[in-house]
């Protein structure tokens, strides 16, 4: 996957600016506000967006490509992308003339968006986990209740929540009010991406701002998009971290050859270029298909981020381990992507629950033959 859809100034930010940023990023805990406006004036937050509102128009394709450059270097500046972006080719699809008003000021980056679905009773199991209800007045709903892991909350202005009314599921648009409290959370993974926890507190949302329809499904389908980018953020990482792997291997004499020159060495960078081209693949097809048919197939979603979120670590622990003693120093981008990477087994769904979900798929396809 080498060319980029991507317009070549915003290409250059996320793949020569961005490396040097990222481990300032990382240690700080937050996106220096230089970088972020050169993020929002490049078109970071406008890309995926349609162009009659605002955007550069590259859809779920661009996301990809944004999320595998942003992952190159930096984790968190991906999921923040992947976050807003998520929400906002959602209120496009469901938002009716919500995206109207909402998704200009979404592609300048004044209005960025996170997604606020996860609840401490167990990410994984959504139907019993969720607690957070609103309660519907006439042209009002009240918002209560407390999410967890909100990636990109400490940046955001605005939230899709999902919550229960009346025993109904409702996704809602909540925009960001004093009756909220977010709250960095000391993550050690995704540092710079402001994941936080937030309390709401009989937040006042205008009636509008729920989304028409199945509030669960309407969810999960942000959560699936948000998977792909995940993905593809572990696609750039593997990217990322092999290059920085040969140009140790090439530069480091041992034993009077190169690290590069072992044959131990060559098969396993080998092995991880055929499943980052595999990858490649995989995902260029899955984000085509999202395109064509406006929203992206939980199936393909799945297998790309279990593939993804495998290569992209054992990519990690080789490129530390060529590093020799030198790969376990703060600051490093293998000790940072050992970390980031092993989070893409978590966010946006976890393995385990990923093959469950697989596992009958596979039963259903089989036995209905
Ligand atoms: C970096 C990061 C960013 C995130 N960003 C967001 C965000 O922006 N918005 C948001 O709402 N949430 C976000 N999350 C939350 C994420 O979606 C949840 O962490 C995830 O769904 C798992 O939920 P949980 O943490 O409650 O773990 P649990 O649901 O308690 O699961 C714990 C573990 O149980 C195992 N397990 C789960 N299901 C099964 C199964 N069926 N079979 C076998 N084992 C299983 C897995 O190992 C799993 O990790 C983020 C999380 C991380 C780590």
């Amino acid at each position: 996957m080498d060319s980029t859809l991507l317009p070549s100034s915003l290409e250059s930010l996320l793949t020569e600016e961005l490396p040097k940023e990222a481990a300032k990023i990382d240690e700080e805990n937050s996106v220096p506000y230089d970088f972020w406006e050169k993020l929002r004036e490049m078109g970071f937050f406008s890309a995926c967006l349609p162009r009659e509102l605002g955007g550069l128009g590259l859809g779920f394709s661009g996301l990809v490509e944004l999320a595998r450059l942003s992952g190159r270097s930096s984790m968190a500046v991906a999921a923040v992308g992947a976050s807003h972006t998520a929400v906002a080719l959602l209120v496009y699809r469901h938002g009716g003339e919500l995206a109207v008003e909402l998704l200009p000021r979404m592609a300048t980056g004044e209005l960025v968006a996170a997604v606020a679905i996860t609840e401490l009773g167990g990410g994984t199991d959504l139907a019993s986990s969720i607690k957070a209800e609103c309660r519907m007045e006439k042209d009002l709903c009240l918002v209560s209740g407390e999410k967890v892991f909100v990636t990109a909350a400490t940046y955001a202005g605005i939230f899709l929540v999902l919550v229960r009314s009346k025993g109904e599921w409702r996704s809602i648009l909540v925009p960001r009010s004093g009756n909220m409290t977010v709250e960095k959370l000391p993550l050690v993974v995704f540092r710079g991406a402001g994941t936080s926890r937030i309390m709401f507190d009989k937040v006042r949302v205008p009636r509008k701002n729920v989304l028409e329809g199945d509030g669960l499904k309407i969810s999960l389908e942000a959560i699936n998009t948000g998977r792909l980018a995940y993905a593809a953020a572990g696609l750039g990482a593997a990217e990322g971290l092999l290059r920085y792997a040969v140009l140790k291997a090439d530069k480091r004499k041992l034993f009077g050859k190169r690290l590069l020159d072992m044959q131990g060495i060559r098969w396993k960078l080998a092995e991880l270029y055929v499943k980052t081209r595999t990858v490649g693949s995989l995902l260029k097809a899955t984000a085509k298909k999202a395109d064509d048919e406006g929203y992206v197939d939980p199936e393909e979603a799945a297998v790309a981020k279990i593939s993804a979120s495998e290569l992209a670590s054992d990519t990690a622990v080789l490129a530390r381990q060529l590093d020799g003693g030198r790969g376990f120093m703060e600051g490093s981008l293998p000790e940072r992507m050992v970390r980031d990477s092993s989070a893409l087994g978590v966010g946006e769904g976890a393995t385990e629950a990923l093959l469950d979900f697989l596992s009958r798929a596979l039963e259903r396809k089989t036995l209905s033959r």
